[in-house]
C-alpha cells in the first residue's frame, strides 16, 4: 500500500521515520493510504527550509505575491472536482458539500489576493510640526498551521493564503485522518509560481507538531481542532515565546422563538445538525424550543423529515445522499456511545440513527434526535461531533439565553423569531462569538473574521478576515522629522507632547 509523504522545499518527499498511520475511505471501510508520521528531526527540517526561504519571500512585492494567489485561485477552481472528490474519498462527506468546502476555502484566497491593499498599514500627516507617523504591516517569518479532520480543505485555506500573502513561510501539518488534500493543495501552490520553501506539508502527529510549538524558528502558530488539544496548543506554543491562535470544540445552540416560521426553522435545522454527519464545528447539536407547543410541533416537524433524510456514500452516480458516513470507525464507535450515554442518562431517544443500515463495511449512522435533554446530561455538556440532534425545551427567552450562556463552548448560535427585539436582545446578551438571526450556519465569510467565546478559542484573534492578517503580521510605527528649517527652541527633557 502506498505511503503519503511530505511536501517540502518544493517537492514530494518520502519520509523516513519509520511511522504510518491508516487513512480509510470512510464509505468502504476500506483502508485507501498510509499517511507517513514524520519524525522530528524531518518536521525541524521543514521549519529550516521554511526559514530559509523566508527572507526572499518577504522581499517579494505585496502585488507579485497576490498575483501567485491569484493563479492559484484559478487553479483550485479548475480542479476543484478533483479536490471534492479527493476530500470525499477521505473524510466521507457527500461530493456537493465537499465541493461547497473548497468554495468557502476560494474565498480566503480571493480575501488574501487584495493583499496590497491590506497591507497597506496606516499614515498620519503632521502628529506634531512638520513630524509624521506611520505603520508598517510586516511578516513575521515562519508561521506553522495544524488541521483537523472535518475540513481538510477550507481549514488549512483559513490558515496559509493570508500568511502567505503578508510575506510569511509556511509548514502545515494537516490531520492524519485526511491528509491528501494539504499535499494536493501544496502542488496547485507551486504550479502557481510560488517560490520553493515558502510552503510545505509535513504529515504527522503529536511528535511533529510539538516541534511546531517549540522551535525557535517558529513564529506563530494557527490551530483547529478539539477544545483539549487547542489549549495545549496555545499553553505550549505561547510558552515558547509564539503567538497562537487555537480554535477548539463547540456545541451550538438554536433558538426557535414561538413566532418563528417552523417550517423554515426545522428546515435549517435539519442541514444544520445532520449536513456533513455533524461532523462540523459550527453544526448545530441543541435545538432550543421556548415553549412546550413550540417544542412539540418542532418535535413533530423534525422526525418527518429524518424520515426522509438519504444516507450513502458521498461519491454517488446521479443526486447526492444528504449524509455520508462518519470519518473513521473509531469516531462512529465514539458517536454510537454518546446515544446510548443519552438514553442512560434518561433523555427521550426519539429517532435512533443506529438503527439505520447501510450494505457494505461503511462507517454509517443514521440521523438520531433526542428530546427532554436537560443541561446536565452529558449529551449536552460534551461535543458529540456526529448526527445527533438534542432538544433541550426552555421555557421562556431568558431561560435560553441562560442555559446557552452557561455552556463551557461559545463557538456558533443562531435565534430563529421575526420579533426584531429578541433577535438584537439575543445578538447582544449571548456570550457567543458567531451569531445567526433566522441563519443557522453563521460562518462569516472570509473578509470578516471566525471564532469562538469562552472554550472554543485560544488567543486573542480570531482566523481570517481583518484579524488574519493582524495576526500574520507585526506592526511597527514610525515617527519620522526631516530637516526643514524648524528648530526646536531648548532641549527637552520631558515626554513630547503636542
Ligand atoms: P483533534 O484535536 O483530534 O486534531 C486536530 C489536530 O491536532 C490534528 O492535526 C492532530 O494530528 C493534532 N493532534 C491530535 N492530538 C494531538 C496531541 N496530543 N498533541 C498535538 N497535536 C495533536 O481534532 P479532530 O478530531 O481532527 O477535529 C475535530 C475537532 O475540531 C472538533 O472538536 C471540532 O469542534 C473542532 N473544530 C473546531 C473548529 C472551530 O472553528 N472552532 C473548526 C473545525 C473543527
Amino acid at each position: 500500500m502506498s505511503i503519503l509523504g511530505n511536501f517540502i522545499n518544493g517537492q514530494a518527499v518520502a519520509s523516513q521515520s519509520g511511522r504510518t498511520a491508516p487513512v480509510y475511505n470512510p464509505a468502504t471501510g476500506q483502508q485507501s493510504l498510509q499517511v507517513a508520521l514524520s519524525s522530528a528531526d524531518e518536521t525541524r527540517e521543514a521549519v529550516r527550509l521554511a526559514h530559509e526561504a523566508f527572507p526572499a519571500w518577504a522581499k517579494v512585492t505585496p502585488l507579485k505575491r497576490s498575483r501567485i494567489l491569484f493563479k492559484f485561485k484559478a487553479l483550485v477552481e479548475e480542479h476543484a472536482d478533483e479536490l471534492a472528490r479527493l476530500i470525499s474519498s477521505e473524510h466521507g462527506k457527500v461530493f456537493s458539500d465537499a465541493k461547497g468546502e473548497v468554495t468557502r476555502g476560494l474565498e480566503v484566497v480571493e480575501f488574501a489576493c487584495g493583499i496590497p491593499h491590506l497591507q497597506k498599514g496606516e499614515h498620519s500627516m503632521n502628529v506634531g510640526t512638520g513630524v509624521d507617523s506611520y505603520s508598517m504591516m510586516q511578516p513575521l517569518g515562519v508561521c506553522a498551521g495544524i488541521s483537523p479532520f472535518n475540513f481538510p480543505a477550507m481549514v488549512p485555506m483559513w490558515m496559509f493564503p493570508i500568511a502567505l500573502a503578508c510575506g510569511n513561510t509556511f509548514v502545515m501539518k494537516p490531520s492524519e485522518k485526511d491528509p491528501s488534500t494539504s499535499i494536493r493543495l501544496a502542488e496547485l501552490l507551486q504550479e502557481a509560481g510560488l517560490p520553493d520553501g515558502v510552503f510545505n506539508v509535513v504529515n504527522g502527529d503529536k511528535e511533529s507538531v510539538d516541534v511546531l510549538l517549540t522551535d525557535e524558528r517558529v513564529e506563530a502558530v494557527s490551530f483547529v481542532g478539539s477544545t483539549p488539544i487547542a489549549e495545549y496548543i496555545y499553553a505550549t506554543g505561547s510558552a515558547h515565546g509564539k503567538r497562537v491562535q487555537a480554535l477548539g470544540g463547540a456545541k451550538n445552540h438554536m433558538v426557535i422563538m414561538p413566532d418563528a416560521d417552523l417550517d423554515q426553522a426545522v428546515g435549517a435545522l435539519m442541514g444544520a445538525a445532520y449536513g456533513s454527519a455533524g461532523e462540523r464545528c459550527m453544526a448545530i447539536s441543541v435545538a432550543v424550543p421556548v415553549g412546550e407547543e413550540t417544542a412539540n410541533r418542532l418535535r413533530d416537524k423534525l422526525v418527518a423529515e429524518l424520515d426522509k433524510l438519504s444516507i450513502g456514500p458521498g461519491l454517488v452516480e446521479g443526486p447526492d445522499n444528504d449524509m455520508g458516513p462518519l470519518v473513521t470507525r473509531e469516531h462512529l464507535e465514539k458517536v454510537k456511545g454518546y446515544i446510548q450515554t443519552g438514553v442512560d442518562e434518561g433523555a427521550e431517544l426519539v429517532v435512533d440513527g443506529r438503527e439505520v443500515t447501510i450494505e457494505g463495511d461503511g462507517f454509517f449512522l443514521g440521523g438520531s434526535l433526542f428530546d427532554h435533554v436537560t443541561p446536565e446530561m452529558r449529551i449536552h455538556s460534551e461535543e458529540i461531533f456526529g448526527p445527533v440532534l438534542a432538544i433541550a425545551r426552555a421555557d421562556s427567552f431568558d431561560d435560553a439565553v441562560t442555559m446557552i450562556n452557561d455552556h463551557e463552548f461559545g463557538n456558533g448560535t443562531a435565534i430563529f423569531t421575526r420579533d426584531g427585539d429578541a433577535a438584537r436582545q439575543y445578538c447582544e446578551q449571548i456570550q457567543v462569538g458567531m451569531v445567526g438571526v433566522n441563519v443557522p450556519i453563521p460562518v462569516p465569510m472570509a473578509f470578516h473574521s471566525f471564532g469562538g467565546w469562552k472554550r472554543s478559542l485560544f488567543g486573542p484573534l480570531h482566523m481570517h478576515g481583518p484579524d488574519g492578517v493582524r495576526f500574520n503580521t507585526r506592526m511597527k510605527t514610525i515617527t519620522q522629522r526631516w530637516p526643514s528649517g524648524i528648530r526646536e527652541e531648548t532641549n527637552h527633557f520631558t515626554m513630547p507632547t503636542h
